[in-house]
């Protein structure tokens, strides 16, 4: 029998169907009681879904897990292929390129941590970029891919990974999902939102055919547009633009032009960057610009212009600002995706703020009530995860050497936050990065874009002198060896995909 006490939510309304949406509910209708708590969803076929998050990172594994997604069924469901990091191009000076690879580099030594004892020996000799010392890594430069298992050894043991897919096919995947476990989803265009007079929360949103939708708890699923957190609730929304000029964004598909690479490619250019995302049927591709520095004419042709192959359908145009809003959760209405803020796709950060959302919404859960220090604490976390992706996102621009335009001058002579520059100079002096509190890129992720974008330490720690030079120096080589000859031994991405996920039209 339900357990259930008489102030207890009893009916979600997610106003959006869109990744965010189609999340919630999958989520919603797996962790909560179906028995208790009624959950409707609202999307409008007119208005659309962004459709344009491709690419993940791994803590989505985890997701998928929790809504009982199996991993190969949803690859096949969503054209979706592995991704082991992202290779970054001409972002720290034009003509270089480094690896940001899913999973550590090397091992730590009596607590040394890898990237101190490679400091410690790229002074002594010239050393093979650090990528080298990574799983994710080296199976990314040969193309391989295999998945490993719990029981699998070092050093494939360290091989993390995420995906890229379809993001409408997932959100459809999703829908299947959450309609199986009785989500009921309500085609309609939202046009009015009803507030309840005595507790100034929304009660019901209104329907262009006059159809009522009654609730408890309100979960702004709608996009940038923020129908009800914004449109109705004036929430206010912080502006990261100072920070993150890029502005727009410009999107098309192409056709592969060989088997699909298991990682993401960003590549910097005059006033932004391109991203390339290979799924298992065709390429994804934008350009994510600022409009104060080039024209979206311009910015389609440039896109258009460095694509591998033919374009396949008409190139989309967004506009977006980065920032956050500023309470995402007010009064009975929870926002997520889009309505919550934007940080641009540069680490695919995107879904898992979703992700993150709905985790820390479980945990803080309301009744009807709405204790207003659970949502005082969901506000606060949420706003440390926003703002730690921002400084992770903000680093890439800053820690550059680019100055052949307006945008990359900006960018490297701007102010940033304070925590960011406070960890810039940790890590300038002695080369020290640690994790703080829920952060969600750790010490390899720093590690790969700092010293990929040239931000060389002017020493490394005292402890990782402690060691033997030939030790260190013969250490260093054997691991080197394990991850290339473990990577070698995989099959090549294509084949993994076909052997066990491959899509039935792919
Ligand atoms: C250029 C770009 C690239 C991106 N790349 C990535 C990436 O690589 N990785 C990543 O993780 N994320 C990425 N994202 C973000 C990702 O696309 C979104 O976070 C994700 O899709 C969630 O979107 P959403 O569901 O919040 O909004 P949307 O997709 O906009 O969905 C909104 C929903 O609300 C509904 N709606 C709106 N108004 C009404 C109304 N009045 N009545 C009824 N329904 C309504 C719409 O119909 C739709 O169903 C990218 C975003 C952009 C802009």
């Amino acid at each position: 029998m339900a357990v259930m006490t008489d102030h207890a939510i009893r009916k979600i309304v997610i106003v959006g169907g869109g990744t965010a949406g189609w999340m919630a509910a999958a989520a919603f209708s797996t962790l909560l009681d179906s028995r208790s708590v009624e959950i409707a969803l609202v999307e409008s076929d007119e208005i659309g879904t962004v459709g344009v998050g491709e690419a993940t990172i791994p803590p989505l594994m985890a997701f998928n897990h929790m809504v009982g997604v199996g991993e190969d069924e949803f690859l096949a469901a969503c054209q979706g292929s592995f991704k082991v990091g992202i290779e970054f191009v001409d972002w720290g000076a034009p003509g270089e390129r480094y690896f940001h690879p899913f999973g550590p580099h090397g091992q730590n030594v009596r607590g040394v941590p890898f990237h101190q004892l490679y400091l410690r020996e790229a002074k002594r000799r010239p050393l093979a970029d650090i990528r080298e010392w990574s799983m994710s890594g080296v199976a990314a430069e040969l193309g391989r891919f295999t998945r490993p298992g719990p029981q699998t050894p070092m050093p494939l043991a360290q091989l993390s990974y995420a995906y890229h897919f379809d993001a409408g096919l997932y959100a459809r995947f999703l829908r299947g999902q959450a309609e199986a476990r009785g989500v009921q989803r309500i085609e309609g265009k939202v046009v009015d939102v009803a507030m309840d007079a005595d507790t100034g929360n929304v009660a019901a949103v209104t329907l262009a055919d006059g159809r009522s939708v009654e609730g408890e708890l309100f979960m702004d699923c709608s996009g940038f547009r923020g129908l009800l957190i914004e449109q109705k609730l004036s929430t206010g929304y912080e502006d990261w633009s100072r920070w993150l000029p890029c502005d727009r964004a410009v999107a098309v598909q192409s056709a592969l032009a060989g088997p699909p690479d298991p990682f993401t490619r960003s590549t910097a250019r005059a006033a932004g960057w391109q991203w390339r995302i290979p799924l298992q049927h065709r390429m994804g591709n934008g350009l994510v610009y600022s409009s104060a520095h080039i024209a979206s004419e311009e910015a389609e042709a440039l896109l258009v212009a460095n694509l591998e192959s033919e374009p396949i359908a008409h190139p989309r145009h967004l506009s977006f600002t980065a920032g956050r809003r500023r309470l995402a959760w007010n009064g009975n209405v929870v926002a997520m995706g889009l309505s919550s803020g934007f940080i641009e796709p540069l680490e695919s950060t995107s879904i898992h703020l979703v992700q993150s959302g709905i985790a820390k919404l479980l945990a803080l859960f309301p009744d009807r009530r709405f204790n207003p220090v659970e949502r005082d604490e969901y506000n606060r976390q949420m706003q440390d995860v926003f703002e730690d992706v921002r400084d992770f996102i903000i680093l890439h621009y800053k820690a550059t050497r680019r100055d052949d335009s307006d945008f990359w001058n900006y960018c490297r002579t701007m102010e940033v936050p304070d925590k960011l520059a406070a960890k810039l100079e940790l890590w300038r002096s002695k080369g020290r990065i640690f994790r703080q509190g829920a952060e969600l890129f750790g010490t390899e992720s720093w590690v790969a874009v700092l010293l990929g974008q040239g931000i060389i330490p002017e020493e490394n720690e005292p402890a990782a002198d402690a060691m033997d030079a030939a030790v260190l120096s013969d250490l260093l080589e054997r691991m080197r060896l394990s991850y290339r000859q473990t990577a070698e031994r995989m099959p090549s991405h294509a084949e993994f995909i076909a052997r066990h996920c491959a899509a039935p039209s792919a």
